[in-house]
């Protein structure tokens, strides 16, 4: 197979863009979960990293739906399928989950922005980004087209709502995304949050973005995330579409709480959540208490 025949059959699979990167010892820093440090040890018949991009299209502004945890979901089924047929090909190939930002910079692939996002044109930011070992196919050269990004534009920095970028990058300690790990999010984050499970404000506003087409979800996804369905607890559906792993322990229902209790909605419906059996549930309950006997 060919580097093209791959890139051909990776884009069947929604990977618009392939690149071969040399394997090599990766340093993982404080959050070595599921990253591989040695590709070459864990899978001696590696000859390239193929570092897989997925883009999506964002969603228009105010959409609370959130585009990249729907496309994350996709392209992990995507690399899936792709790995069974690169084996049924006879390619060996393996996920092989590497620190990728870091390795595609080395590579002079992307560019490094001030809000800790990489953009790849012509994608932008709007990407999804997964790394598999494979055999036979030998890593590619890049060359670094020596551009520099972000200098003279401050959009993100004004626009983040956590006040979490500055001119020197991101205080990953106040933005949205640090609190994203568990169900419940504290008030100050409720007040503000922009889409379920994270904050997509600097991306939409990204220079890198500009370009970029719209989509609409489908309805499909829009029955899934209905308000009143996930404050009645019924997220199975949007869970099915987005992952499980960031959707535990009633949060879904947590964060529809915290938006309808910001636009004045269903307070009935959220107070019959006042016994849930989750944690995260009772206290968007409170939260949203607070915020109608307010107005
Ligand atoms: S909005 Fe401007 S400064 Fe911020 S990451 Fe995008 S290009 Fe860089
Ligand atoms: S994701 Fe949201 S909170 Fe985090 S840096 Fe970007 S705009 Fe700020």
């Amino acid at each position: 197979m060919t580097h093209e025949e791959f890139c051909a059959l990776a884009s069947e699979y929604g990977f618009k863009r392939v690149f071969f990167l040399a394997p090599e010892k990766y340093e993982l820093g404080d959050n070595p979960h599921h990253l591989v440090a040695d590709v070459k040890a864990e899978f001696p018949f590696t000859s390239s990293i193929a570092a897989l991009v997925f883009p999506y299209s964002p969603f228009p502004e105010g959409e609370r739906i959130p585009p990249y945890y729907l496309a994350s979901n996709q392209a992990y089924h995507g690399m899936k399928a792709l790995l069974k047929k690169l084996n049924e090909l006879g390619i060996r190939a393996e996920k092989a989950e590497i620190p990728i930002r870091p390795a595609l910079l080395k590579a002079n692939i992307g560019a490094a922005l001030r809000t800790g996002f990489l953009s790849i044109a012509p994608f932008g930011t709007r990407i999804v980004l997964m790394s598999i070992a494979v055999s036979e196919l030998e890593p590619l050269q890049y060359e670094f087209n020596g551009k520099t990004y972000c200098a003279g534009c401050r959009k993100c920095i004004e626009a983040c709502p956590a006040g979490a970028i500055s001119e020197s990058g991101v205080d990953f300690a106040l933005c949205h995304r640090a609190f994203m790990e568990t169900a419940a999010h504290p008030d100050h984050i409720r007040d503000c949050q922009s889409t379920y499970i994270g904050c997509e404000v600097c991306q939409r506003c990204c220079t890198m973005n500009a370009k970029l087409a719209l989509s609409e979800p489908s309805s499909e996804v829009r029955e899934a995330f209905d308000t009143e369905r996930l404050i009645m607890g019924d997220a199975s559906k949007a869970r099915a579409l987005v992952g499980k792993n960031m959707t535990s322990n009633g949060k879904l229902t947590a964060e529809a709480i915290a938006f309808a209790a910001r636009d004045g909605e269903f307070k009935e419906l959220i107070l019959e959540q006042k016994n849930s059996q989750f944690e995260a549930v009772r206290d968007a309950v409170r939260y949203a208490k607070e915020r109608f006997n307010r107005s």
